[in-house]
């Protein structure tokens, strides 16, 4: 099964997608994780995107994509992909579906956690906290959230006409969207 969790920062994308992939026995594909990864490791991707993340500017689709398309052709991850925080832009969106067609998969379900600007500052805020991100910080979350509204959302025309499209409310408790999302995917 290969799923897409897609909403705004702070959403709890990367909870769900952790949980799914235990559940399911799957992968998680982070690009944020992967591109964090980069610049921990000072390589040559890492350092031409770290002011372009720590200003919660997005990386270019060129380097996503290609950081993207080894997880999607990895054979041990053929139908087991859980996205988080791609696609991104109608752009991404429209290779992951070439990606995917070409890889012989299907995306399965298209999960959107829908929450408010608000709930939004206050989450990424007590990240911040736990998890010293370098781009959690107050303006650079408006930043993102900007540039999620801009960019990102448009994205959601793509798929939520699609019978496999189901919006939740992510304001929830993490629990009760895990429930939610567990219903629809009946396992
Ligand atoms: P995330 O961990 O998903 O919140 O992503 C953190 C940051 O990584 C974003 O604010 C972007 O700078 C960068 N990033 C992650 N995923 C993408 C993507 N699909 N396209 C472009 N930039 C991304």
């Amino acid at each position: 099964m290969n799923i897409i969790l897609f909403g705004p920062p702070g959403a709890g994308k990367g909870t769900q997608a952790k949980y799914l992939e235990k559940k399911l026995n799957s992968f998680q594909i982070s690009t944020g994780d992967i591109l964090r990864e980069e610049i921990k490791n000072n390589t040559e991707i890492g350092k031409k995107i770290i002011n372009a993340m720590s200003e919660g500017r997005f990386v270019s689709d060129d380097i996503v994509n290609k950081l993207l398309e080894m997880h999607v052709f990895d054979p041990k991850k053929k139908n087991k992909l859980i996205f988080d925080g791609y696609p991104r832009s109608i752009e991404q969106a429209k290779n992951l579906d070439l990606l995917i067609d070409r890889s012989d998969q299907k995306i399965d379900y298209v999960f959107f956690l829908n929450v408010s600007k608000d709930t939004i500052i206050k989450r990424i805020q007590k990240r911040k906290i736990l998890e010293d991100r370098i781009d959690d910080e107050l303006d650079t979350i408006l930043k993102r959230y900007d540039t999620y509204m801009e960019t990102t959302k448009p994205v959601l025309d793509f798929y939520s006409k699609n019978t496999n499209f189901h919006e939740l409310d992510g304001s929830h408790e993490i629990d009760k969207i895990t429930n939610k999302i567990q219903a629809f995917i009946n396992v």
